[in-house]
C-alpha cells in the first residue's frame, strides 16, 4: 500500500476562492474584512509567519494591518494596543503573534483581545466554549485539521483517533474537536510511557510533537491515515515533519506532506476566522435599526 497523499496546498486553494466570494458579498454591502497583527520583536520565524499570514490576506482582499512593537515595548502599552484594536471598527480580527519576550505576561495579552475578535482562538471564553462545542473562533491549526479529513470524506465518528502532542494550541484542542465528531480519542505527551502501543491502535494519527522522525511505520496500523502537524527545520535548512514519510506512506491509506499538508491550511483557517467575524460584524449592522 502505498498512501494517498493529502494536499493541504490544493485543498486550501479551493476553499480561498470560495472566500473570495464571500469577501465579494461583503464588499456589496461596503465591508471589507480587516485582520490586524501584531508583531512584538525581531524573531526571524515569527516575522516570516507574519509575512505569510498578511500575504495571504491581500492575495483574497482582506486588509491586513501589521502592527510591528519593539523588543523593549511594556506589557501595558502592548494592551493598550491591543485595547485601541477591539475598538477599531476596521479591524475583525486581531492576531498577536507567539512567542512574546519573557517579560510579557502572554496570558494577560490574549485576554485582552475581544472574544468577537479572537481568530487564533486562544482567548480563554473560546478555549472554554471549545469543550461545549460553541467556540466563536476555533483555533487554526486543528480546525484546519478537520478540514482536511473532511476533504478526504474520513468520518472519524467512532474511530480511534491518538494524538501525539498535547499543547494548548493544537493537541488539546485537537482532542476536542475529534471528541466533538464522535472519536475515541488518546492523547500522547512527552510523559506518556511506550508511544507505540497507542499509535498502533490508532485509525488516524494526529502528530504535532516538533520532534523530527518521531512516528515510523512499525509504530501504525496499516491503512492509518496519518496526520503530520510538525514543522522542524533541519540542519541543511530543509523543513520536515514528525512521522518518517517515506516509510509510513507505505502502510498509511492517507498522509499529510511536511510542508504541503497542514501548514497551509493554517493560514486558511485564519482568513476564515476573520471573514467570518466580519460576516457576523455585517449581519449584527443590518439588525440595527437605522
Ligand atoms: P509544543 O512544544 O507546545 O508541544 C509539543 C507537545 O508534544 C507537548 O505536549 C509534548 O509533551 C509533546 N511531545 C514532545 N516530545 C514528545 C515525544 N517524544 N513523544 C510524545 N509527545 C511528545 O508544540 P506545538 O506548538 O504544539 O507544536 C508541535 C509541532 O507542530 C511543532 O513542530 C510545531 O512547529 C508544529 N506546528 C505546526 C503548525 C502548522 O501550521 N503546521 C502549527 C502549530 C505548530
Amino acid at each position: 500500500m502505498t498512501a494517498k497523499i493529502i494536499d493541504g496546498r490544493t485543498l486550501s486553494k479551493r476553499v480561498r476562492q470560495e472566500y473570495r466570494d464571500r469577501i465579494q458579498v461583503l464588499a456589496v454591502q461596503g465591508l471589507r474584512p480587516g485582520l490586524a497583527v501584531v508583531l512584538v520583536g525581531e524573531d526571524p520565524a515569527s516575522r516570516v509567519y507574519v509575512g505569510n499570514k498578511t500575504k495571504a490576506c491581500e492575495e483574497i482582499g482582506i486588509e491586513s494591518t501589521m502592527i510591528w512593537l519593539p523588543e523593549t515595548i511594556t506589557e501595558e502599552q502592548l494592551i493598550a494596543e491591543i485595547q485601541m484594536l477591539n475598538h477599531d471598527d476596521a479591524v475583525d480580527g486581531i492576531l498577536v503573534q507567539l512567542p512574546l519576550p519573557k517579560h510579557i505576561n502572554n496570558r494577560r495579552v490574549l485576554e485582552t483581545i475581544s472574544k468577537e475578535k479572537d481568530v487564533d482562538g486562544f482567548h480563554l471564553y473560546n478555549v472554554g466554549s471549545l469543550v461545549v462545542g460553541k467556540t466563536i473562533f476555533p483555533p487554526c491549526t486543528p480546525y484546519g485539521v478537520t478540514l482536511l479529513l473532511e476533504s478526504e470524506g474520513i468520518n472519524v465518528s467512532g474511530l480511534n483517533v491518538v494524538i501525539v502532542g498535547a499543547s494548548n494550541i493544537v493537541g488539546k484542542p485537537m482532542a476536542l474537536m475529534m471528541m466533538q465528531q464522535g472519536a475515541t480519542v488518546s492523547v500522547c505527551h512527552a510523559l506518556t510511557r511506550d508511544l507505540a502501543q497507542y499509535t498502533i491502535i490508532a485509525d488516524v494519527l494526529i502528530v504535532a510533537a516538533g520532534v523530527p522522525g518521531l512516528i515510523t511505520a512499525p509504530m501504525i496500523k496499516r491503512g492509518c491515515v496519518v496526520i503530520d502537524v510538525g514543522i522542524n527545520k533541519l540542519a541543511d535548512g530543509s523543513l520536515t515533519g514528525d512521522v518518517d514519510f517515506a516509510g509510513v506512506r507505505q502502510k498509511a491509506s492517507h498522509i499529510t506532506p511536511v510542508p504541503g499538508g497542514v501548514g497551509p491550511m493554517t493560514v486558511t483557517m485564519l482568513l476564515k476566522n476573520t471573514i467570518s467575524s466580519a460576516e457576523r460584524r455585517a449581519a449584527q449592522r443590518l439588525a440595527i435599526p437605522a
